[in-house]
């Protein structure tokens, strides 16, 4: 099952109801968490049991569903907080600052034809929210094959969770081929007879990334004698540096997808899970490693939506192999990468070659053939650049939700 949160601003203020409501449910939230952390248990039957009586006495009149789903919010922050812990980076007891509420698929009313949502108070009291629905809120809504999923109201916002079971990926007629770097998606489109260069380049995810690192330890030095000061600021500062490198990240993706879309491509990457960060250069490895692993999800994600297949394969030597002969070279390669066999190509193009390859001799569908000998050395296809993002970034209205 796939799932989309869309975001939808409320048309008004929230009603009082509503908002003594979400008041009610991040305290039932907080409850919950500390109640857990004491009886270290995180699963949301296990906080049901220990918390959901204690709070009932107190908010005798609260729906059960919602009182049920605070305690599954609650499991997911302990979970993350347990994860926090494992791996040494923590601070004192998790709790949820910002005013929200979610509520199961069975806990409200969505009229997909007027966007108005009918959410239960308690028992004798509903409320109205209506939802502001734009052209894009409209692709969603009237789209019968999605199903609606928990909703999440903010006081300003509401997201709704849109699910479809996953579509079968069409058999390619063409593939698109993708070496991941710091910098730029580097690769090989194959249709037919016919192999060109293509390229998507995003260099202003790394200047984001070492701005806001730079500001960060410039933060941390300034405000050395005040520790909650500067880690707040810091954290501000990652959340606006994560803001904004996740609008380019999708912007890339997009235009990679739309282009596999239009041509019937399957996506071939390389599969980064090998690539394990190394604790020695922890930072500088993070800095880089993080937005690459977030690219090739976006693009996962998105291209199960669309049903467009993504083939990833073991990228082990793929920058070090000639695919003309098949030799492979000792030393690491300069920008350029050059075989004894006479072949000479861009370092990063080429390995998206062995990538293709690889995919292909591992039994990638659609009977797809590629010769590197046909490769078009003086064409180079533009797939993004920094300047189709001139236009003004928005300030989150959409994101993933993640799939089940
Ligand atoms: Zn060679």
């Amino acid at each position: 099952m796939l799932v989309k949160g869309v975001a939808f601003y409320l048309d008004s203020e929230l009603p009082f109801e509503a908002r003594s409501l979400l008041e009610d449910f991040r305290l039932a939230v907080n409850n919950a968490i500390r109640a857990g952390l004491q009886a270290r248990v995180t699963s949301r039957n296990a906080l049901n049991k220990i918390a959901y009586k204690d709070f009932r006495q107190e908010h005798p009149r609260m729906y059960a569903q919602h009182l049920v789903s605070a305690f599954e919010v609650a499991g997911s922050v302990l979970k993350n907080h347990r994860r926090r812990v494992r791996k040494g980076v923590t601070g004192g007891v998790p709790y949820v600052k910002r005013l929200m509420m979610k509520a199961e698929n069975q806990a409200y009313k969505l009229n997909r034809k007027t966007g108005i949502i009918d959410l239960p108070i308690r028992a004798g009291c509903h409320v109205e929210l209506r939802l502001v629905v734009s052209q894009y809120h409209r692709k969603y809504l009237d789209d019968a094959a999605l199903s609606l999923g928990s909703l999440t109201i903010l006081p300003d916002r509401a997201i709704v969770a849109f699910r479809k079971d996953a579509p079968k990926p069409f058999v390619p007629e063409s593939a698109l081929s993708l070496d991941t770097n710091e910098r730029s998606l580097d690769g090989v489109f194959v249709e037919g007879d016919v192999a060109k260069a293509v390229k998507a380049e995003f260099p202003d995810i790394a200047i984001i990334q070492q701005r806001h690192h730079d500001r960060r330890r410039r933060l941390q030095k300034k405000k050395a004698h005040d520790h909650r000061t500067s880690s707040n600021l810091c954290r501000r500062e990652g959340t606006r540096e994560h803001r904004r490198v996740d609008y380019r990240l999708h912007q890339v993706a997009n235009s990679i997808l739309k282009f596999a879309e239009e041509r019937n491509s399957a996506i071939v990457l390389e599969d980064l899970k090998g690539m394990r960060s190394k604790r020695s250069k922890e930072l500088n490895r993070r800095l880089s490693m993080w937005p690459r692993r977030k690219l090739h999800q976006i693009i996962e994600y998105k291209a199960q939506w669309k049903g467009i297949p993504v083939v990833k394969v073991d990228p082990r030597n793929s920058s070090r192999t000639c695919p003309i002969c098949g030799r492979v070279q000792g030393s690491r390669m300069g920008v350029e990468f050059k075989c004894e066999c006479g072949w000479h190509l861009d370092r990063h193009i080429n390995a998206s070659m062995n990538l293709l390859q690889t995919a292909i001799s591992n039994g990638m569908a659609g009977g797809l053939w590629f010769n590197p000998g046909a490769f078009q050395h003086d064409v180079m296809m533009i797939l993004y650049e920094p300047a189709m993002a001139a236009r003004s970034e928005p300030n989150g209205t959409s994101g993933i939700v993640g799939g089940t």
